[in-house]
């Protein structure tokens, strides 16, 4: 009997122990823009006074809470649930919810923590947060999301609201996912409202916010060869990932006449050396698990299974895929292949070292903060849109993206150009830029 006791205890422990991550992923987030703005701050008596780094670092609030459901075989289920709600200075709380297992709340916090610089960037009125659980949806039935997504609103719905806090998607969360939570919430709050943003088209969302941090990443690519005198016509291009961010990103850079010539997912790469066709990228786009690693022949692609992009010798490297993908492997690849530039659709792609060889190498680096936050600017756009009870057209929605990411590329590349020597430092651009905008903020609303 004690033995089958200290077994099952071992296993509960060992489940629950495994699930808690320390805050390394946070600490790093502020050490490496701390890097960035700290002589900035120095250099300013009051921002240095009222210790703007310090207080921006540390969340507002942190709210968790445990989603109980069943699963299509009727056995109770056990999540964790987060939302950090990092600053309300710039306006309501807003950034995306992530359905992922290897979610913890460190991983939130520095996401968070990143996301109030990102959105000080569009120049909106939007503060930063970022949340989610440890919730896997890959293999759930739809019964089962849209019972996990009640459960999950049950909790955050008491703290959210359109001058709030507006979720978005992000990682396992789309447009199906924000519509169940958004009903859910609606439901709750007995009001009709934009809570949360990226939602189907006929409960309140916006078009084009699908497309938006794709199209956005394209756009501030072709701003920064702009800004050297080249363009994206005839480039190779190789993008990780083959979800929302990393297609629409092939759509747009092909239609304006760049050649991708990689996919990928978890399981391995899709290579078109003379490049991506429409139909190619609607095939892939459509294509499961069973089917993707036998791309049919006339598409022109093949498959390599178990590889990454970096080594196909593309000139601009497009991350999409999630945190730390490049590794300083990965980035020895993509300079011997000839990458001159490199902009994060993903949030945080490359590991410090990767980071530190593309550097050295003298590749352009555009950070996801400035880079994709098309996003999370049609997110501000679709609110605006639900606080105006309109509908934008797609041309409209499109114009103002654009306007938004060349403005945020402007900003960041003069601010980048001062920190650099010569080339713009985008990265130090925009920390800088998003921290002057926040600091200013910090110092007009006084200590609270
Ligand atoms: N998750 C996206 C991001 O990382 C979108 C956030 C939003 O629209 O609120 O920026």
């Amino acid at each position: 009997m004690t033995d089958r006791a200290t077994a099952l205890t071992r296993t509960l422990i060992d489940d629950l122990r495994a699930r808690s991550a320390d805050d390394a992923p946070w600490l790093d987030a502020v050490e490496s823009l701390a890097h960035d703005v700290l002589t900035v701050e120095k250099a300013d008596a009051d921002f240095a006074a009222a210790r703007v780094l310090e207080r921006l670092a540390e969340p507002d609030r942190v709210i968790a809470f445990r989603v109980t459901w069943r699963d299509d075989v009727g056995a109770v289920q056990i999540n964790r649930g987060w939302r950090v709600q990092q600053s309300n200075l710039l306006g309501p709380y807003k950034g995306g919810l992530r359905w992922h297992p290897d979610t913890t709340l460190p991983v939130l916090k520095s996401l968070a923590f990143e996301q109030v610089f990102k959105n000080a960037l569009t120049g909106l009125p939007l503060g930063g947060a970022k949340g989610g659980a440890d919730f896997d949806p890959r293999g759930r039935s739809a019964g089962e999301i849209e019972r996990f997504a009640r459960a999950f609103m049950a909790e955050l719905a008491h703290h959210i609201g359109p001058d709030r806090d507006v979720p978005a998607g992000d990682m396992g969360v789309g447009g199906r996912e924000l519509g169940l939570m958004s009903r859910a919430w609606m439901i709750h709050a007995r009001a009709w409202g934009g809570a949360l943003t990226g939602k189907p088209l006929c409960i309140g969302g916006s078009l084009l916010r699908a497309e938006a941090t794709g199209y956005g990443l394209v756009f501030f690519l072709c701003a920064m060869l702009a800004a050297v005198g080249e363009e994206i016509e005839g480039k190779r291009i190789a993008l990780s990932g083959r979800g929302n961010v990393a297609l629409h990103a092939a759509r747009k850079a092909r239609a304006l006449g760049g050649r991708v010539i990689a996919l990928s997912a978890r399981a391995g790469v899709w290579h078109a050396p003379d490049g991506f066709s429409h139909e190619a990228l609607d095939w892939l786009a459509e294509a499961t698990d069973d089917t993707a690693a036998n791309p049919p022949a006339r598409l022109g692609l093949t498959f390599h299974a178990g590889r990454k992009p970096w080594d196909l010798e593309p000139e601009i490297a497009l991350p999409c895929a999630t945190q730390n993908e490049i590794d300083a492997g990965d980035a020895r690849a993509l300079i011997d292949g000839g990458c001159c530039y490199l902009a994060e659709g993903a949030n945080m792609p490359l590991t410090a070292e990767a980071e530190a060889v593309l550097k050295r190498a003298g590749i352009v680096l555009a950070p996801g903060k400035a880079a994709n936050a098309g996003g999370v600017a049609v997110s501000g756009l679709e609110m605006r849109q639900n606080a105006g009870f309109a509908q934008w057209s797609a041309a409209r929605v499109e114009q103002e993206l654009r306007e938004i990411i060349c403005a945020i590329h402007d900003r960041v590349a003069e601010e980048g150009r001062s920190a650099g020597n010569g080339a713009p430092d985008y990265r130090k651009g925009a920390n800088r830029a998003a921290y002057r905008c926040l600091a200013q903020a910090v110092i007009e609303g006084g200590a609270l």
